[in-house]
């Protein structure tokens, strides 16, 4: 076989590696995808969908089958924690010419890969080996030399190109030398989970709750039959974690939050840290990164897996003509310029910005933050805008106007 018309290889078995292996495959495109792990990860991560996410998805029935067990959410809300009539409640409905999804969408990230890896499987030019960590990769004018270790043996693969997709920590990323430009946050954010519906005293089933001292986020998650919330708070990281995840001190600070007469039932709490980091490049050669080996950003707007299944989206298209002859290699650039600004200008700046404005401290910036806001859920023109921007759509049409 010509060393052009290999397989492409995708390194990461998370979202974005099944969804780019996927889209390949369906376009003709043979794949092998390795993960490190022995079966795809169950951990609790992201679990809020936006729109143009749920339109990139829904080509290969991915969409269609979330929709049996996922939660909806046409309403949202901007809450402030100290003054609770300054609240901004958000429609989507008001952007449904624009989307056939107008809502978030809420299901367990640990419930999307079991889709994604279902549809993978059944197609015949995709290959999944579990259990093997991808170590290196050496490039020629023609293809990729990928070693990889697997059950402890050392093995190699050739590929016409290699996309890395293995997270934020990629090895992908440091084996091309592609720097990670950004910062770290200084604090810790702490994930606590409870069956307590917050509906029931006004919340819609996502709200941020705006605080200079500690804000808060909610989600209702569909959970295994029964929803539950998640609940995400900055906490010290001068503070040992298992001070602030013991469980009278979890126990007071929900009752601090929304005081009951009954005990909260905790079903889990962890901790994560939080970076703004992009790398430099999404493209090296025969080299592409997607997903959070290319960019990572905290969790206010839920845009990191989401931004990363967009990557899928703009690179699948593109990958697969040039694999097939159809494009220039050239195209591949554009990817990288595409979702580079969509990652920069909206992805980085809007996650940043939402952050900043949930810890305004200035009472009078608070204030008039609130009012705008306020104004603007409840203007039907101005809200829209908010919401193109909020809900991605902007970010996707922006990459869409980088030649
Ligand atoms: C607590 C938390 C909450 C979040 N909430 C949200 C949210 O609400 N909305 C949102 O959009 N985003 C959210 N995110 C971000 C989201 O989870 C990530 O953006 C998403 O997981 C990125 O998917 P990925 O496939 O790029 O990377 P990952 O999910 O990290 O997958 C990478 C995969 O690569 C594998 N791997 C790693 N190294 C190697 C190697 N050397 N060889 C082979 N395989 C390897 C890993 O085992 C893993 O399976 C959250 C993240 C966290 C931590």
């Amino acid at each position: 076989m010509n060393a052009a018309r290999e397989r492409v290889i995708v390194a990461g078995g998370g979202p974005v590696g099944l969804m780019t292996a996927l889209g390949l495959a369906h376009a003709g495109v043979p794949v092998l995808l390795i993960e490190q792990e022995p079966a795809l990860t169950i951990d609790l991560r992201a679990g809020s969908y936006h729109p143009p996410t749920l339109e990139a998805m829904a080509p290969y029935g991915i969409t269609d089958r979330m929709m049996e067990t996922g939660i909806k959410v046409r309403h949202w809300q901007i809450r402030d924690r100290k003054n609770p009539e300054w609240i901004a409640n958000w429609d989507l409905g008001l952007i449904a010419d624009l989307t056939p999804y107008p809502y978030r969408f809420h299901l367990e990230q640990h419930k999307l890969t079991p889709i994604i890896f279902d549809f993978l499987r059944r197609e015949p030019l995709a290959e999944v080996q579990f259990r093997a960590r991808f170590v290196d990769v050496a490039q020629t004018g023609e293809g990729v030399r990928v070693t990889y270790e697997r059950d402890g043996v050392m093995e190699v693969a050739d590929g016409a190109y290699l996309v890395g997709a293995d997270g934020g920590r990629s090895n992908v990323r440091k084996a091309i030398d592609m720097p990670f430009e950004g910062f770290t946050w200084d604090e810790r954010f702490m994930v606590i989970s409870t069956s307590f519906d917050f509906q029931t005293i006004g919340y819609a089933k996502n709200a941020y709750i705006a605080d200079p001292d500690q804000w808060v986020t909610l989600f209702q998650m569909p959970g295994d039959g029964s929803p539950y919330w998640r609940i995400v708070i900055p906490t010290d990281i001068d503070v040992p974690e298992e001070v602030i995840a013991a469980p009278a001190a979890v126990q007071a600070w929900l009752q601090n939050f929304a005081p009951r007469s009954e005990p909260y039932d905790v079903l889990y709490n962890s901790f994560y840290r939080v970076h703004q980091r992009v790398a430099r490049n999404f493209r090296s050669g025969r080299v592409l990164l997607a997903g959070d080996s290319a960019h990572l950003n905290n969790p206010l707007g839920a845009f990191g897996l989401n931004s990363g299944i967009q990557d899928a989206a703009n690179l699948i298209p593109k990958l697969a003509a040039v694999w097939h002859g159809t494009a220039p290699e050239s195209l591949l650039d554009v990817y990288d310029r595409q979702r580079h600004t969509a990652t920069v200008e909206h992805v980085q700046a809007n996650s940043i910005a939402n952050k900043k404005t949930m810890e305004l401290r200035d009472p009078e910036l608070r204030r008039a933050h609130f009012e705008e806001l306020v104004r603007t859920a409840n203007t039907p023109e101005l809200a829209r805008r908010y919401l193109i921007n909020s809900s991605m759509i902007a970010a996707v049409q922006r990459a869409a106007e980088v030649a």
